[in-house]
């Protein structure tokens, strides 16, 4: 394209905008010149299949905490597949731990200016980060994070924390050495340690409610500090730690415009604000799915299967229509969701007049161990709750635990027992499903 070969959508885009692309075609023993005039920035009328051209730079670490370690035996082959790929912490969301980030990439990116990128931190202190790691380099690369923002980039960070690991002491560490060493961050999402029952680590195991109070409460103390240093509370605990450790969530606002909003941090308090349709004045709505700029699902499940072959950051469930049949209307509706989402729709519904819709969480056995998000959702487990739990009605799914119509099992939605309508995982499309069923 215009004489380079793009080794990734992120080149590929920047050539395509451009008024007159030359391509030359080399595909099956078939060379082709042609070139394409068209308006700046209009598409250039192709589609991609991946968003990465050339291969993934994988990761060199072993934590004992990776989910992929924690998958069962048998899984599509995407799943495991440890990237490390700042490329795909730009483009969805991944977070790296720059143990493989060179030079050369950093020359990139202050080239091409990709931004926000994720960063996993974990542990400032080098040893504990290398011991979480398993890897030397962990001790270092997190130079290249502040080389990042000694040049202006914007950067998002993540601490998971394992109880024993970098929990309690260590975790005020950390955030005293982001605050020190790296006051710049855009925000810190810490988020409690998932076990599945395929873990073989026995050092990891989930959080007692005391050690996720401790942690939310470390969290609300360092956001008071960093209010105080730089203006914004910039740390944030996740969801999942004060629905454990049974506490109250922060109100809407308190998430500044809900930057990790993906991560899992404020998705509650945005879904309730989403569904009740009442957004304060000073709270932002989180950006839509789909929306300009914005990845339609960012994380690890969103890119394995590929870039969506309408633009890899296509909404995932564009053409889902929120409508109902008349022969739909009046029967009785069921909301499947996770263990998490459960204790969140219940009170939600009850409060806003929609007493009548059930809510069937769905236990997670598939993974077991802790593992309670409506995105974790696999077909036999949805498949179990229904047979306990059966309605006779119609049945409403979030699209959060789908991709191209897939669990990720493997299993789809044609394999459920019952017709299941699915539904973009925001408050106001499944509020909007739900007044059209009465
Ligand atoms: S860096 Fe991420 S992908 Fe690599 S081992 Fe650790 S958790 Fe797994």
């Amino acid at each position: 394209m215009n004489g380079q070969v793009p080794r990734d959508v992120i080149e590929y885009q920047l050539i395509a905008d451009e008024p007159i692309v030359d391509l030359d075609v080399s595909r099956g023993g078939l060379d082709l010149s042609l070139s394409v005039e068209k308006a700046a920035g209009e598409p250039l009328g192709a589609e991609i299949a991946s968003a990465l051209f050339d291969q993934v730079r994988t990761c060199d670490n072993h934590c004992e905490f990776c989910f992929i370690y924690q998958l069962p035996k048998g899984m599509r082959k995407s799943l495991y597949l440890k990237d490390d790929d700042y490329r795909l912490s730009f483009l969805y969301g991944n977070f790296t731990t720059l143990t493989r980030f060179t030079e050369r990439d950093l020359d990139r990116v202050l080239d091409k200016r990709p931004s926000p990128l994720y960063v996993s931190i974990h542990a400032t202190d080098p040893e504990v980060r290398a011991r979480m790691l398993r890897n030397r380099r962990g001790a270092m690369s997190l130079r290249w994070l502040r080389c990042l923002l000694d040049n202006g980039i914007e950067v998002h960070g993540q601490v998971v924390v394992c109880p024993g690991l970098n929990d309690a002491a260590v975790l005020h560490g950390t955030l005293a050495g982001i605050l020190d060493r790296f006051p710049e961050l855009e925000t810190v999402a810490v988020v409690p340690l998932g076990v599945s029952k395929f873990s073989k680590e026995e050092a990891m195991r989930p959080h007692t409610t005391a050690e996720a109070r401790a942690a939310v409460k470390a969290v609300l103390e360092w956001q008071e500090r960093f209010s105080r240093a730089v203006g914004r509370r910039v740390v944030w605990a996740s969801d999942e730690y004060y629905l454990l450790a049974g506490l109250a969530l922060p109100e809407a606002a308190a998430y500044e415009g809900f930057p990790q909003h993906e991560n899992g941090i404020g998705m509650v308090r945005a879904f309730e604000e989403s569904f009740e349709e009442a957004p304060t004045a000073t709270a932002t709505e989180p950006p839509a799915p789909g929306a300009e700029g914005v990845p339609a699902r960012t994380g690890f499940f969103a890119w394995v299967e590929g870039a969506p072959a309408e633009g890899y950051r296509a909404p995932r469930t564009s053409s889902v229509s929120l409508g109902v049949t008349r022969a739909q209307k009046g029967l009785p509706v069921t909301v499947l969701t996770g263990a998490y989402g459960g204790h969140v729709l219940r009170p939600l519904l009850d409060r806003n007049g929609f007493g009548e819709v059930a809510v069937l969480s769905v236990r997670n056995e598939f993974f077991g161990g802790n593992i309670a998000v409506a995105g974790l959702m696999t077909g036999p487990d949805i498949s179990r709750a229904i047979a306990e739990h059966p309605s006779g009605g119609r049945y409403l799914l979030p699209d959060v635990c789908l991709s191209k119509g897939r669990f990720i099992d493997g299993s789809s939605l044609e394999e459920l027992p019952v017709a299941i309508e699915v539904v973009p995982s925001d408050g106001a499309s499944l509020r909007k499903r739900l007044e059209a069923a009465r």
